[in-house]
């Protein structure tokens, strides 16, 4: 059987490490959740790059590497292609689809966080979802603006932001009610593609909102590419894992 290092991060590879039996290892940055239910062998941290990752592989005897992180963690999927080459085995990755707009949306692309701000000179009350990067910028929200910031981590309120710490998946009821308590007239992501955060999007529609979305960042070319879980589980199997 062939051994299996699965590099996780988001949802699938949560549901793609419940399958997994003893001989296969799933690993995590260690930001959020930790499972102990799962059959599977779990080890939590970084490698120490692409090189420390290509010794962790040789030292475990690993066959077959497997990217399934987010999208926008581009610096672990650089690791992975290039420790897969260093080592000599094969780098599938998981490459979710982003979100398409529908005809009537308006979704605005910006490339960082400066883009970001300027897109936003127009608003009032953004809504932002994409993580913790905001909150490095507290202390810059111009004064005609009010903030959301719904990331991980819940802190308190300062004068003109409100930081929500919360966990998806989210539901269309819910974000419902939160778009009308805050009178949010922009809505701020990134495009993970992800189906359990997914009704924000639903929401700013309904409502005609504008949508800032992060550009996703480049990723490296690999030896496989899957959509979704079920392609990967069907390669897997045939590959003997
Ligand atoms: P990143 O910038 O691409 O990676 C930073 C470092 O974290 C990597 O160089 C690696 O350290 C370590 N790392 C990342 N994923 C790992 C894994 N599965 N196992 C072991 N080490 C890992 O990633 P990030 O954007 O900070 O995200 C960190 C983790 O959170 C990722 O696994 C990602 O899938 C997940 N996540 C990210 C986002 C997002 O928006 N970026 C959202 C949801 C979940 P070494 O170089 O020392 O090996």
């Amino acid at each position: 059987m062939k051994r299996l290092l699965l590099l996780g991060g988001i949802g699938e590879a949560l549901r793609l490490a419940r399958r997994l039996g003893p001989t296969h290892i799933y690993s995590l940055a260690g930001l959020g959740q930790v499972p102990d239910d799962l059959t599977c062998q779990v080890r939590v941290g970084g490698f120490g790059g692409a090189e420390g990752l290509a010794d962790f592989i040789a030292a475990e005897g690993i066959d077959l590497l497997l990217d399934a992180t987010h999208p926008y963690a581009a610096q672990i999927s650089r690791n992975a292609a290039r420790a897969a080459t260093l080592a000599g085995i094969p780098c599938w990755a998981l490459r979710r689809p982003g979100w398409q707009a529908e005809a009537a949306d308006d979704w605005r692309e910006v490339d960082d966080w400066g883009g970001l701000t300027e897109a936003l000179q127009d608003f009032q009350r953004p809504l932002f979802t994409l993580g913790r990067e905001p909150l490095a910028h507290l202390h810059e929200i111009p004064v005609h603006q009010q903030w959301t910031v719904r990331c991980l981590q819940a802190l308190p309120a300062t004068p003109r932001a409100e930081i929500i710490g919360a966990r998806g998946p989210f539901n269309l009821e819910g974000e419902r009610e939160l778009f009308t308590r805050l009178r949010s007239d922009v809505l701020i992501s990134k495009n993970s593609g992800s189906q359990s955060t997914e009704p924000k999007l639903q929401v700013a529609r309904e409502l005609g909102l504008p949508v800032l979305l992060l550009r996703r960042p480049q990723l490296p070319p690999v030896d496989r590419e899957f959509a979704n879980l079920d392609e990967i589980w069907q390669a897997l199997l045939e590959a003997g894992v």
